[in-house]
């Protein structure tokens, strides 16, 4: 799928002039060794070239090197929400605290938060997303059904006080953020908001394919921000913080927060496999450690994680079983207890009788308004691939004390039949080797991703939370439906980097290259043959709307050629003596193999936007 098939959006740079700049005249400190104490590659190299430099933990100044690289991510994405019939503004970063309150997200946020107390002892947040300043403004300007759908965006920097602020621009606490919200009347339909996130949906696809991002789009957790149905746009790549379950057979992909699993069987049939034994196990901060104390393999524990439903909605405890090698899925544990639980709070869950780090199921036969669910492969009375009974070792519902000869059939008995006290459920996540949600005969694969878009069908969380109804075309009041749609654009120029480097540095796709060429010229006195030559190249170039970098400082060509490589322009043209003898210079793409080529002085403009596809 090319971008002229998917978009009508203009194509920056080839309209446009593009621009000529000297090594000298702008800011590119390269350094040799990247600072301490960085690991992700994308951070050492974005720093080492000079697109970034570290101001404090999680705020980093764009130098203009990244400026340029953030600014050409930008101009896709605009092109493709304006073309997608969405419109540009721009909000405020200050958010008076009054209306995250309203949706309650101010607490929902916790310390993620920014605030401050202004002079007159009013506080405000930093705004680390913008749908209650948008929604309220809506709601005061527009009255009428016939005013929508619409779509509006801003491109602006965002405020997050993560927990571990680290990797660069991957995870900053400040942070630019492309960020769309969609008002509609209905659902479905012309206008509705499944038409306008399809919209959304493409105009995605479109901007990280232009940006020469290898990507997958996968199903999400809605998360925090809440919602109905939601996708990210994972970056494929090994270092990425987010883990993506795929199927082969039927293209399905799914973040593993989200990710469901084919059928599985479950029996908890099967004899004991001896008397239940006590250990004590004290000072064990994990399974793992309890389990080589114990000289039990994680997968033959019990592993029961306390939920709680909140009094509101009835209270009650929830036991969430699954094997020890395993990891509970708090939203499937959430979907399956019919909604409104959550971690329970370890004091009141102790205070009402769980020893918690102790747990086994047979606590539900202690705490009373307890129900168990039991993953499947935790429920099982028999060891298949061994033809015997399953050993299982858990908690003793005493502090430092673990039993084995755990039994389903013994231990808890009849409350198995009772499905108001014990039910199987998917209640894990899923991971390589499951079998696929859409297709049972195949099994999911793992990948790794770095979460550079994501959208959401919001529903009417927010307008009906802040009141913002309309008539519709039969004057029934009615909240407007929304989606809501983020871009990290600082991460997606870091997640870029994290995908596409090699020893020497950087190798940037040409569409958010900085420059799309570099030319080096040997000899850089100011009215010299090199450089003469080199603002004539560059100046056709530029007609063209090529942007080009004159590597003009006096430095040895070694040290120019590092530097080039280190930066990451596409394609770099060097003028030499040699090279000119022959009227020729020659040209290196960014990546290839060997020594570069001569290209004809004739031929230099034609062959260099062949080679950065921009003919
Ligand atoms: P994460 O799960 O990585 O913390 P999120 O799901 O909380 O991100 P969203 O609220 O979906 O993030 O924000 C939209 C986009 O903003 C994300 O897809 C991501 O690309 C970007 N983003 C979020 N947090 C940060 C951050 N701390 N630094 C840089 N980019 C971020
Ligand atoms: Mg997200």
């Amino acid at each position: 799928m090319s971008m002229s098939e998917t978009s009508t959006a203009p194509r920056r740079g080839i309209s446009s002039r593009g621009v000529v700049h000297r090594w000298s005249g702008t800011l590119i400190p390269t350094a040799k060794e990247p600072p301490a104490e960085t690991e992700a590659p994308s951070h050492k190299l974005l720093v080492r070239a000079g697109f970034i430099r570290r101001v404090g933990a999680g705020i980093y100044n764009y130098l203009p090197l990244g400026w340029r690289v953030l600014g050409k991510i930008s101009d896709i994405i605009r092109e493709e929400m304006d073309a997608a019939g969405a419109s540009e503004m721009l909000m405020p970063a200050l958010e008076p605290i009054e209306l995250m309150a309203q949706t309650g997200r101010d607490a929902d946020y916790g310390d993620n938060l920014f605030r401050l107390t202004d002079r007159h002892g009013r506080v405000v947040a930093l705004a680390p997303t913008h749908e209650e300043i948008i929604t309220s403004m809506m709601a005061g300007g527009v009255s009428s059904y016939r005013q929508l759908p619409l779509n509006l965006y801003q491109i602006q920097t965002k405020f997050r006080d993560e927990f571990r602020p680290r990797s660069g621009l991957l995870r900053g606490r400040e942070f630019i953020m492309k960020d769309a919200y969609s008002f509609h009347m209905s659902l479905d339909g012309p206008g509705g908001l499944n038409e306008g996130y399809d919209l959304m949906h493409q105009a995605y696809v479109n901007s990280f394919q232009r940006c020469g991002l290898d990507f997958s789009v996968v199903e999400a957790e809605a998360g925090p921000i809440g919602g109905s149905a939601s996708h990210e746009f994972m970056v494929n790549c090994e270092t990425g913080e987010d883990t993506i379950l795929k199927c082969s057979s039927t293209g399905y992909a799914a973040n593993v927060e989200k990710c469901e699993i084919g059928p599985r069987s479950a029996s908890f049939d099967g004899d004991p496999t001896g008397d239940l034994e006590k250990v004590h196990t004290p000072d064990l901060p994990g399974i793992d450690e309890v389990g080589k104390f114990m000289k039990v393999k994680p997968a033959n524990m019990l592993k029961s994680i306390v939920f709680e439903r909140p009094e509101e909605q009835g209270g009650g405890w929830v036991i969430a079983v699954v094997r020890g090698d395993q990891e509970v899925n708090e939203g499937k544990v959430r979907d399956e207890a019919d909604g409104g639980v959550a971690l329970a709070d370890d004091a009141r869950a102790r205070e009402a009788g769980f020893a918690i780090g102790y747990v086994s199921p047979r606590a539900a036969n202690i705490v009373p308004n307890t129900i168990v669910l039991v993953d499947p492969d935790a429920a099982t009375g028999m060891d298949v691939a061994k033809g015997k009974p399953m050993f299982w070792a858990t908690g003793a519902d005493e502090k430092d004390h673990h039993v084995k000869h755990f039994n389903w059939r013994r231990e808890m008995g009849d409350a198995l039949d009772d499905a108001s006290k014990v039910r199987i459920a998917s209640i894990r996540n899923a991971q390589a080797g499951d079998p696929s949600p859409r297709d049972s005969s195949a099994q999911l694969t793992e990948e790794r991703g770095i979460e550079v878009g994501h959208i959401f069908k919001l529903g009417t969380k927010y307008s009906e939370a802040m009141g913002f109804e309309i008539l519709d075309e039969h004057q029934e009041r009615q909240p407007v439906i929304m989606g809501c749609y983020g871009i990290g654009v600082s991460r997606t120029m870091a997640a870029c980097v994290e995908m596409s480097h090699d020893d020497d540095g950087i190798v940037w796709p040409a569409a958010i290259a900085p420059y799309h060429i570099i030319i080096t010229p040997m000899k850089v006195e100011r009215d010299g043959e090199h450089m003469r030559h080199a603002a004539e190249i560059a100046s056709a170039l530029a007609d063209a709307g090529v942007d080009v970098l004159i590597d003009d400082r006096d430095e040895r060509p070694g040290v120019k050629f590092k530097d080039a490589d280190l930066i990451g322009i596409p394609l770099r043209l060097t003028i030499g003596d040699k090279a000119l003898a022959e009227d020729s210079i020659e040209f290196k793409v960014r990546g290839a193999e060997g020594r570069g080529n001569l290209v004809p002085l004739s031929e230099v403009v034609d062959k260099a936007l062949a080679a950065i596809g921009l003919e």
